[in-house]
């Protein structure tokens, strides 16, 4: 088994105060002589029924995280740690996702809370060595009509570098408000050259999925799991060529499935989709990159398959297709390397040596 760590591999859904280091909160936190909830300490996942009341105690903690988050410093404190900490899991890219309406009030608006972010994202590329895109996000919360403005001002920053707007997503609750009243606002994003990232197909199912697909037009869905109810939307999903943000553990602590054994992401490669293993939020979920690589090994991927689920990240990420090609030789290279036995790795030359020799013989 070949560490995961080195595994080269793209991250593509990672929100933005939901990927603070929870040292980083716990900071913040006591500067601003807040209390948190005890989930946050009590070293537990949170874990809250989706399809119950329990999405609002998932959204209460992280409105009280966001609420922490009143300055520029911070903000690019922020972005830097969550490109440092990709750059630990073996990822080349991250495209973090943003909503900048939430912290337009501490810095002067929502033009500079997207432009603190973009500096940050190519401050954190130079700095980590990982490219950071940003995707704007708009909220299911809020009225249709600020989607728009949303989508206009991510339009008047898009491009394909480092730092720069590369889609436009929507999240929050999926079950809040009518997929169609957002269509104007993905239309706008789309004509300005962004790639449409909604979520879909984590708490709803095909259904949903069905009207996500129709109305929104994405090129990646933001979870997407649910398809695996329905092999028919999946094999149009795949056909379509939309690439899949799975986030095992995400899933499960939002309690869509019981345990990392029930995400259905067999199914989803049996169908040949393109998935991209994501963190989602990790400060609430406790989990980051590579446990999400790590969940897939315990449902039986071996290593030939977890690197094609990387590859499939690298696919699936909007970095320059020279760049792409580079990062998936490198995923070869870590294939081709020798397997490690857990346990049996030494920093001993002469051991190694011995080792060696022993193969050769
Ligand atoms: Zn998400």
């Amino acid at each position: 088994m070949r560490d995961l760590a080195t595994l080269p591999k793209a991250h593509l859904h990672l929100h933005f105060t939901g990927s603070m280091r929870l040292e980083t909160l716990i900071e913040l936190a006591s500067s601003a002589r807040t209390r948190l909830p005890s989930n946050f300490l009590d070293g537990d996942p949170l874990r809250v029924p989706a399809d119950r009341r329990g999405w609002f105690r998932f959204q209460r903690a992280y409105d009280t995280a966001r609420a922490l988050v009143r300055t520029e410093e911070v903000m690019c404190r922020i972005v830097l740690e969550a490109a440092l900490d990709d750059a630990a899991e073996g990822s080349r890219r991250l495209e973090i996702q943003v909503d900048p309406t939430s912290y337009a009030p501490f810095v002067g608006g929502i033009t500079p809370a997207l432009e603190i972010i973009l500096d940050a994202a190519k401050q954190a590329t130079t700095l980590s060595g990982v490219e950071v895109a940003v995707i704007v996000a708009a909220s299911r919360m809020r009225h249709p009509l600020d989607a728009r403005t949303l989508a206009r001002l991510a339009v008047r920053y898009a491009g394909d570098q480092p730092g720069e707007v590369i889609g436009f997503g929507l999240s929050n609750d999926e079950r809040a408000g009518q997929t169609s009243s957002w269509e104007r606002a993905f239309a706008i994003a789309r004509r300005g050259g962004l790639a449409s990232m909604p979520h879909g197909g984590e708490l709803l199912g095909p259904d949903h999925l069905r009207e996500v697909v129709s109305c929104l037009g994405p090129t990646r869905l933001g979870h997407g799991v649910r398809a695996g109810e329905d092999p028919a939307l999946l094999d149009a999903i795949v056909a379509s060529g939309i690439s899949l943000e799975v986030c095992p553990a995400s899933n499960v602590s939002l309690g869509v499935y019981h345990s990392p054994d029930d995400v259905p992401l067999r199914t989803l490669m049996s169908h040949g989709a393109q998935i991209a293993l994501s963190a989602d939020d990790p400060l609430l979920f406790q989990s980051r990159l590579v446990d999400q690589y790590e969940i897939a090994r315990a449902l039986g991927c071996d290593d030939a398959e977890l690197a094609e689920l990387a590859r499939g990240s690298i696919r699936a990420c909007l970095a320059s297709p020279t760049t792409k090609r580079a990062w998936l030789a490198e995923v070869d290279a870590w294939l081709a390397a020798p397997d490690q036995v857990p346990g049996a790795q030494s920093d001993c030359p002469e051991a190694s040596d011995l080792e060696s020799r022993a193969v050769a013989r």
